[in-house]
């Protein structure tokens, strides 16, 4: 329930006169998914909006609605021809479905492709009206869908051509809905996305979260928000301080969400208010080369001890591969500031094992490390730097995880962070252990180098979600 994206979904559908929304969750236990509101069971729902941010929840999805009692395929939803409980309507949403709605394609009945704020309500609208007036059948419901409201993808109506692995073609049937469907995105909002609800039973018990733009002006290969929140745009601190406005006198801690903008010069009347009204801040990464004065006065007065910086390729050569933007010097720099703004715990964030790295790279990184390590030694207050490290998910190959866990012991197998993947840092031979340099080297030379470098790194531990880490 922490994700803004859900949040600012439920609020915009039950801010609809004529709609209500509950939230269902898929259950701990093997049990069928009810609603947190009133307890319905899921397929007593005629419409089930569902919000998909990450690539493992398409799993969950179709769990969720085999455990409920509903037919995970569209076309067997469909055959009854109705829009009713049992057989509900899918409207699929999230980060991951405009990425790439086609994995999801056979369960989803209409995607909505972009931001909520822009294209949800008239979506609503229509379902709303189809309602009242009737609707001769299900399919022409979704033909009706697929034709008006902008950002609709109705999978049914479209054919895709593979050659391989790639798309080749898409055509559209009947030929008057819309092709490509084009993603919705939001201009501005008179009040910034922020959290409508905080519970102790989320991972952001207390924590508002506040948006301070979309997208990022960097195109760093690897991030898919660089790519599909764009244009980049940054919320008008009016915006941002109505939204600060709604977290409550009682809420003190504050998570500002889109510092790769951080520079600008609004951040200084956002921090004016956040000051005003002794927040505690936290923020997911800073991006070096964004780090300017407005942004270190407000860590500085507002107290902040912990900040990520994320160099993501060791070497100068791999951050110019993954077209990262940075410099050593930029980092040096950024380090340094954010030292003297009185941060004492300092993440760096690294990816390891990407494309063309090789042991000069991950050499560079040691070096790169230490030679932080160097430039802040000297600032007051500094402890240690907090290592992350890559390992092997689930023994699958190519899946790789950000993990904050303490080293694990040479050859230790599953890795100590409790994934049954081979961690890249120990020297063992569990079934998932990378092949190649990056594991080699990891297992020796940076195990040497960087761990007794920053003993600290060995014994502590710091949750860090894989999606809010880089920036
Ligand atoms: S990784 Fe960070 S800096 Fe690079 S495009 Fe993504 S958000 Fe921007």
């Amino acid at each position: 329930m922490s994700n803004l994206c859900m949040q600012l979904v439920y609020g915009l559908v039950n801010a609809h006169p004529d709609i209500v929304c509950e939230r269902v969750f898929l259950p701990d236990a093997p049990s069928p998914p009810r609603s947190v509101e009133s307890s319905r069971p899921l397929a007593d729902f005629p419409i089930v909006l569902c919000a998909v941010s990450f690539e493992q929840d398409y799993v969950n999805l179709v769990r969720m609605l085999i455990s409920g009692g509903i037919a995970p395929f569209a076309a067997a939803r469909g055959e009854q021809d109705l829009v009713a409980a049992g057989t509900p309507l899918l409207i699929g949403g999230g980060v991951a479905t405009f990425i790439n709605p086609e994995p999801l394609a056979p369960y989803i009945d209409l995607f909505l492709l972009g931001e909520a704020e822009p294209g949800l309500p008239a979506l609503l609208d229509r379902l709303v009206r189809a309602w009242r007036d009737g609707f001769p059948s299900r399919r022409q419901l979704l033909l009706d869908l697929a034709r008006r409201p902008p950002g609709c993808y109705v999978p049914e109506f479209y054919e895709m051509r593979y050659e391989g692995d790639r798309l080749a073609a898409i055509t559209a049937r009947p030929a008057d809905v819309p092709n490509p469907v084009k993603k919705v995105t939001l201009a501005e909002p008179d009040v910034a996305g922020h959290s409508l609800l905080l519970t102790p039973e989320t991972e952001f018990a207390d924590l508002f979260l506040a948006e301070l733009g979309r997208g990022c002006s960097r195109g760093c290969r690897f991030c898919a928000a660089g790519f599909v929140y764009r244009p980049p745009r940054l919320w008008p601190s009016a915006a941002i301080i109505k939204a600060l406005g709604e977290k409550g006198a009682d809420t003190k801690r504050v998570g500002l969400l889109g510092m790769e903008m951080a520079k600008t010069d609004e951040l200084a009347k956002v921090a004016e208010a956040l000051l005003a009204s002794s927040c505690q801040l936290s923020f997911s990464s800073l991006r070096a080369d964004a780090i300017g004065p407005e942004l270190l006065k407000l860590l500085a007065t507002s107290g902040l001890k912990t900040a990520a910086i994320a160099p993501d390729g060791g070497s100068e050569r791999l951050r110019r591969v993954i077209n990262k933007g940075i410099t050593e010097e930029e980092l040096l720099w950024a380090a340094e500031e954010l030292v003297q703004a009185g941060v004492t715990n300092l993440k760096l964030y690294f990816m390891i094992g990407l494309p063309t790295e090789t042991e000069e790279d991950l050499a560079e990184l040691v070096a790169l490390t230490n030679r932080i390590k160097e430039r802040i030694g000297a600032a007051q207050g500094v402890d240690d730097i907090s290592v992350l490290r890559l390992c092997r998910g689930d023994g699958a190959e190519g899946q790789n995880k950000i993990c904050a866990q303490p080293l694990c012991r040479p050859g230790q197998y599953p890795s100590a962070c409790g994934q049954s993947g081979q961690c890249l840092f120990s020297g063992g031979a569990g079934p998932g252990r990378q092949k190649g340099g990056g594991a080699a080297f990891l297992s020796g030379r940076l195990r040497e180098k960087l761990a007794p470098a920053f003993p600290a790194a060995r014994g502590r531990a710091r949750g860090v979600h894989p999606a809010t880490g880089p920036a």
